[in-house]
């Protein structure tokens, strides 16, 4: 019923509009729905629609809050809405007071609790992080709809115990382009603990301003049977231990059982058999043994839970109007457990901060948490550490800096050196952040995604535990922003030591400055007049000394560079994470898509990057993927001779990881063998990276991380650059038997031609910027 009045508003809407506008909105919609990524040809509102519906409601309700919270990569406004009944115990119901309270003193907050039973609790609700999974949305602007305006019991009496925060379309760029990734090709459920996208950080500011104590996620479409089609989470183990997880999981099974009910109680609301005849929900925790897990902090729900709030995926069924019905349901469920259970289930959350605050952690070994972490900074280029700064205070983390200098475990450490305390109300998203991990290979039989993350290791900073608090006295940071400079006369060099320092030799040469690469790897620049090195400089956060250009550095020139772009195979966009790499190590970069190589072939690029799917070069793929591979057989043997004629004119070949380096051998590049290990496998591993210009800027015993691991064996003409440590190789993260790659070789390159395969993840979805500088050496090679 509701459907049709939304659908009449919209009439409506478009109606009023004028004609011209309102024609090619309606074009541009219906081209929209055609979208390969939407083959069920589901009639969803569009960005627009919703966008117009929301401003519509905000003016004719006065318990509607409309804001901008941020913008997507593509600049569409991502809104959130909030909704509160101000007639019911106050606009916002006193949160603010308790919200307070829970992080400065939580044993406070939670009497407060008892004595005012009249509080109101925030619960977030997100719609359509995956830009395709269209009904999350479609339900969100119905519930909207619905709490706007509506004024019967069971509406009353949520708004009397609730506030309710809609992230309306998490993902604006995905829902008109119809993927389910963003405009960067990024998945925004995987990018929660890096948040490396303008989506995701619109979503964490908004998460972190209201800490709710519920978060729902709304997308769509699990079907294990079709007794309980969908699912709805708490999820199957391992469970992170960074979790206080048994707070959690008090609550998180009855709330999914509460709405499960909702969903099957409320048959009569549904269109089609399929939907009638219903008999539960698919949860994992109660259903399953694994492969649903809740380890990695990458998904929006599982980031939540670090701040206390029991989350929970919700995913539809089908991409149907059931399916909104479906996830409307799911969502009531969800409001009215937290309506009766509000007073206990706040008090559990805010047990998890008291926990933190008075570092006693009754589910964990003594040790599992240092009582600090120890943040020293590098004098010459501090960016990798002021990033981390910058990202902890960014996710609620209380960071400190020492006020002299001081020693640790014997080791002396400066005046300003930071400090995280692990007595914070979020202590367990700190140690998140900061630990370096654990190999879970025997833990379970499968992992839905990565695990392991650690940032000292992948962004590449020093973080050291400390199992007793520094004898030192800490304040608080005011400014964290270093200011580069140059030192002497010059010319200045600049260490191969970071991604900013690599963008920086970029920029120089972008702007026709003279850079020198040393054979160490290192940078030397001149300062030439009217030339805007200092400013360059200084914005780059290094610090460059004056030093003498050794004999033997050679001139760099600008190179462009070309990537092999994946349109969408299996709704992915798999060399995204090496294209962020590259842009932010400063190269200009076009993506070109296989049938452009074939077609026009590379002419203008120095290098081509290959990273992702081998299936990109495939002439067999299902019909939805047909558009993002090759045409047949013909097409393949052109871009093999494109690629050759490439290489064989100079031209400099970089694959990336498993897919990428199995498609080099298919087209004749490489005739080593590609070993792989199980596709699921990922994690950090201690890599010998030896002495040459590929691995300058790296230890030898130094980290690197895989995902689909790949490694390279039968070497007859190729040169090694690194290899799988021997011993204890595998550090972190999900790898059965990784054993059997130990020792072997992870770079190689051709020596009769310039092709060079890189086994790890350099790249991966912007968070291992530790390791982009592998494919700045190569291409600086
Ligand atoms: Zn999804």
């Amino acid at each position: 019923m509701q459907k049709i009045i939304i659908r009449a508003l919209l009439l409506a809407v478009i109606v009023m509009g004028p004609l011209a506008i309102a024609s090619t909105k309606a074009v541009l919609a219906d081209q929209q729905k055609q979208s390969p990524f939407n083959s069920e040809h589901y009639d969803y509102v569009t960005y627009e629609e919703i966008v117009e519906h929301l401003k519509r409601i905000e003016k004719n309700s006065n318990r509607v809050s409309l804001e901008v919270v941020g913008q997507s990569t593509e600049g569409r406004d991502i809104y959130a809405v909030t909704i509160s009944d101000p007639e019911a115990k106050g606009k916002y119901g006193k949160i603010q007071a308790l919200r307070n309270k829970m992080f400065q003193n939580p044993e406070d907050a939670q009497n407060w609790v008892d004595k005012h039973p009249d509080f109101k609790v925030p619960i977030m609700i997100d719609g359509s992080i995956h830009g395709n999974e269209f009904v999350g949305s479609d339900a969100v602007l119905k519930l909207i709809e619905r709490f706007a305006f509506e004024n019967d019991q069971e509406t009353k009496e949520i708004l009397e115990n609730n506030i309710l925060i809609f992230n309306a379309i998490v993902n604006p760029d995905g829902r008109v382009n119809a993927t389910r990734y963003n405009a960067e090709g990024i998945d925004l459920n995987r990018d929660y603990i890096t948040q490396s996208q303008p989506e995701t950080e619109a979503s964490v500011k908004l998460l972190t301003e209201w800490n709710p104590m519920v978060f729902l996620d709304l997308h769509g479409y699990v079907n294990y049977s079709d007794e309980k089609p969908g699912l709805i989470e708490p999820t199957t183990p391992p469970h992170n231990p960074n979790y206080e997880y048994d707070l959690y999981s008090k609550w998180a099974l009855d709330q999914a059982e509460a709405m499960e009910a909702e969903i099957v109680n409320n048959k009569e609301s549904y269109e089609t058999d399929f939907y009638q005849n219903i008999e539960g929900v698919h949860i994992p925790a109660r259903d399953a043994a694994s492969g649903w897990d809740d380890y990695p902090p990458i998904f929006a729900p599982m980031y939540a839970m670090y701040h206390g709030a029991y989350g929970a995926t919700i995913e539809a069924p089908s991409n149907t109007w059931d399916g909104v019905e479906w996830q409307i349901n799911s969502v009531m469920g969800a409001l009215k457990f937290a309506t009766e259970n509000k007073d206990e289930m706040i008090k559990d959350q805010i047990e998890i901060f008291k926990r933190g605050i008075n570092f006693q952690h009754p589910d964990h070994e003594k040790g599992f948490f240092p009582e600090a972490y120890v943040l020293p900074t590098d004098k010459v280029d501090p960016n990798s550490t002021l990033k981390a700064i910058e990202h902890l205070q960014q996710n609620d983390i209380e960071v400190e800096k020492a006020k002299q200098a001081f020693t640790l475990n014997g080791k002396p450490y400066e005046a300003g050196t930071f400090i995280v305390s692990m007595n914070q109300a979020k202590a367990g998203l700190a140690n998140t952040i900061l630990w370096d991990g654990e190999d879970i290979s025997d833990d379970t039989s499968a992992m839905y995604d990565i695990s392991a993350w650690s940032f000292p290791e992948l962004w590449g900073f020093e973080a050291i535990p400390a199992q007793a608090e520094p004898d030192v006295q800490s304040v608080e940071i005011n400014n964290i922003k270093a200011d580069g400079e140059l030192s002497g006369k010059g010319p200045y060099l600049i260490p191969n030591s970071s991604t900013e320092a690599v963008s920086l030799v970029n920029e120089l040469l972008q702007n026709g400055g003279a850079v020198y690469k040393d054979t160490n790897g290192d940078f030397y620049v001149e300062d030439q007049p009217g030339s805007n090195l200092r400013t360059l400089v200084k914005d780059s956060g290094l610090t460059l000394d004056t030093k003498e250009i050794p004999a033997q550095a050679e001139p760099l020139k600008n190179v462009d560079v070309a990537i092999l772009k994946d349109g969408g195979i299996w709704k992915s966009q798999s060399h995204s994470g090496t294209k962020i790499a590259l842009e932010k190590l400063g190269f200009e970069v076009d993506e070109i898509s296989p049938q452009q190589v074939a077609e026009q072939g590379l002419a203008g690029y120095d290098v081509f990057v290959y990273s992702g799917t081998e299936s990109l070069i495939s002439y067999q793929l299902s019909e939805a993927n047909q558009p993002f591979g090759l045409k047949n057989a013909q097409q393949f043997e052109t871009f093999q001779q494109q690629i050759d004629n490439f290489v064989t004119g100079g031209g400099k070949y970089i694959a990336v990881g498993a897919g990428a380096s199995k498609a080099t051998k298919t087209i004749g590049l490489t005739d080593v063998a590609i070993e792989t290990g199980p596709r699921n496998s990922n994690g950090i591993v201690k890599v010998d990276y030896l002495e040459s210009p590929l691995t300058a800027g790296y230890v030898s015993n130094d980290i690197g991380f895989v995902y689909n691991p790949v490694w390279y064996t039968n070497l007859n003409d190729q040169t090694l650059a690194a290899s799988f440590a021997e011993a204890d190789f595998f550090q972190a993260g999900f790898w059965k038997n990784s054993e059997t790659a130990a020792g072997e070789a992870v770079i190689i390159q051709e020596k009769d031609k310039d092709v060079t395969l890189i086994g790890l993840e350099a790249g991966f979805r912007d968070h291992t910027s530790h390791l982009y500088r592998l494919l700045s050496n190569t291409i600086f090679e």
